[in-house]
């Protein structure tokens, strides 16, 4: 099989003007960036309202194995072949993060036969939305530390300065520096530290925002920092929101490319899965939903993340109405589950398939929850068996849940018929409202506990000091309204990345709590969680390079 960059090469592109085409976008709207991407006018949002909002299909999966369950694979893989089905579909897609790509070996474009393209630009500076986040970041440090500098009229205490600049690198020296050295012309020396872009509350709050209003009110409630006297401060404090808009004029504008087999596909914003809620742009989902009849879209992280977060923050705030989840379940994934370690995942184990199966039986029962109907994705790999294919197959019927063998990484969308059938079987036959898991007016405390208790399945929460106090805090400023927003490892229902499966009888601890009121939510950290990642040993950088036509060589 071909690399994933050596398919999307030989791929013959639509132009971008073909694709709005399909879609009733009308040139006037499209905001070309070259031949094969464009960022589409808002305007679109605001005509034929007459239309109906599209069928909204979100894909999730399990607690995934370090290479990732196929969650966009699958996302691509589906929408093409609904459109094979015949049916107005794209995708809504999260924009990928320079750093992960420089650093691990993977993409965030989907794989093999299913993937967005022009993969080379989407996974590097693309229309440089994140480059203008950056800015947009920096800019406001800079900002806080002039003022601080003029005189610091807000009495800004400068220990207790909790927004950091960014870069969209994996860069672990940067977590901790020091600014302002070289005298008192340089400003005043205080620590400081940088996160990775994708991790700016910008992020979170361009993704939720779902006109420029709303981005620019988000923007000034998003808190910098505390006042010698322990008052927040905001943006709207030093009153630069309308600058910080400016600069995300055309980043707030979604867009629009296209898959391996035409199918429109938005891709806009990136938040963080952990310290934010992990999903492309409201106002992308939106959009996709005004213009097919069908958007296929994903979380990050498993169900246990994504999928809540989806749900309970993203899907609430932005009025959205999913109609039908995709649960995507590895053979491998299952195996690790059942004790198989990740080295011996390509050997044949039915008895740790079955015992994994706990993991996904979890899941499933955290979508029904939210009262969606919801189909299993079998996202096949070479490795996988037949013994092993069957015995899920048949422990899926047995508990009565539907499931279709997904073969599209290696056919493209004919290898995602099966669950294309099984999709629009749930959407013509199950007409569901879904049901967040908690009212926002529950207390913090009953949130966490919620989602902890009924997704997770742990015992019940524990909090530090800090939380605890900061829990209070909140409560007092009247942010307790707010959704939660949990940061927790993907690797475990817990908040132990070392027990799989399905562990019970665990109590899961608080250690951190941080007001993210631009975004509009409350992050409760469990284990650590690091928001500015270091490369590994050999990253994926030093396979790239660039050919004597200019052609990407190496990008996965
Ligand atoms: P996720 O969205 O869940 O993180 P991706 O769809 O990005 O996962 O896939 C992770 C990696 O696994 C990608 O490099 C992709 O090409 C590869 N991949 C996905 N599905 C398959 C499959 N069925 N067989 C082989 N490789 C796959």
């Amino acid at each position: 099989m071909l690399s994933d960059l050596e398919i999307a090469k030989n791929c013959n592109l639509e132009s971008i003007e073909t694709i709005a085409e399909k879609l009733g976008i009308e040139s006037s709207d499209l905001i070309p960036y070259g031949k094969d991407k464009a960022k589409v006018s808002l305007d679109v949002l605001t005509k034929n309202n007459a239309t109906k909002p599209a069928d909204l299909v979100l894909v999730t999966s399990i607690n995934p194995t370090p290479a990732g369950e196929g969650k966009s694979t699958v996302t691509v893989g589906l929408a093409q072949a609904l459109q094979q089905l015949g049916k107005s579909v794209s995708c809504a897609l999260r924009e990928p993060s320079l750093g992960p790509v420089m650093g691990i070996k993977g993409g965030a474009t989907g794989g093999g036969y299913s993937q967005v393209v022009p993969m080379e630009s989407i996974n590097l500076h693309f229309t440089g939305d994140i480059h203008a986040i950056t800015a947009a970041n920096n800019a406001l440090s800079a900002l806080i530390d002039n003022h601080i500098f003029q005189g610091n009229a807000l009495n800004i205490d400068i220990r207790r300065i909790t927004w950091k600049r960014v870069v969209d690198l994996n860069d672990r020296a940067l977590r901790e520096v020091i600014i302002g050295l070289g005298g008192v012309k340089q400003g005043i020396p205080r620590e400081d530290g940088f996160t990775i872009t994708v991790a700016s509350e910008i992020m979170a709050v361009l993704c939720l925002a779902d006109s420029y209003d709303d981005l620019k009110l988000r923007l000034g409630r998003m808190i910098i920092g505390y006042t010698v006297d322990d008052e927040p401060v905001t943006v709207k404090d030093l009153a630069v929101e309308g600058a910080l808009t400016l600069l995300l004029k055309e980043a707030f504008q979604p867009n629009l490319v296209q898959t391996l087999e035409g199918v429109p596909a938005f891709i806009h914003g990136g938040p963080f899965a952990n310290i934010a809620h992990g999903c492309n742009s409201v106002i992308a989902t939106k959009m996709a939903s005004k213009v097919s009849d069908i958007v296929v879209t994903e979380a990050g992280f498993g169900a246990d993340l994504g999928a809540e977060k989806f749900l309970n923050i993203k899907s609430r705030m932005a009025e959205l109405n999913p109609k039908a989840v995709v649960v995507v379940a590895t053979i491998r994934a299952l195996k690790m589950h059942g004790g198989v370690p990740v080295a011996d995942l390509d050997k044949e184990n039915v008895e740790a398939l079955l015992d994994g199966l706990s993991n996904l039986k979890k899941h499933t029962e955290t979508i029904e929850a939210f009262e969606l109907p919801y189909v299993v994705a079998i996202n096949q790999f070479t490795s996988d068996t037949k013994k092993e294919v069957e015995a899920l197959t048949s422990w899926c019927q047995t508990e009565g849940i539907a499931v279709a063998e997904t073969n599209v990484w290696k056919d493209g969308g004919r290898g995602g018929l099966a669950l294309g059938k099984e999709v629009l079987k749930l959407l013509e036959e199950k007409q569901t409202r879904f049901k967040p898991l908690y009212p926002l007016d529950a207390s913090l405390k009953e949130k966490i506990e919620k989602v902890a208790t009924t997704v997770y399945g742990a015992a019940g929460v524990d909090y530090n000091k800090d939380a605890e106090e900061m829990i209070h805090r909140l409560t007092q400023l009247g942010f307790d309204n707010l959704p939660i927003c949990m940061a927790k490892t993907q690797y475990s229902l817990s908040d132990d990345p070392t027990l799989l499966g399905r562990p019970k009888d665990f109590r899961l601890m608080i250690r951190e709590i941080r007001p993210s009121i631009g975004a509009g939510f409350i992050v409760c950290l469990t284990g650590d969680v690091l928001t500015m990642p270091g490369l590994p040993k050999q990253p994926a950088a030093l396979q790239m390079d660039i050919g004597a036509d200019l052609e990407a060589i190496g990008l996965f």
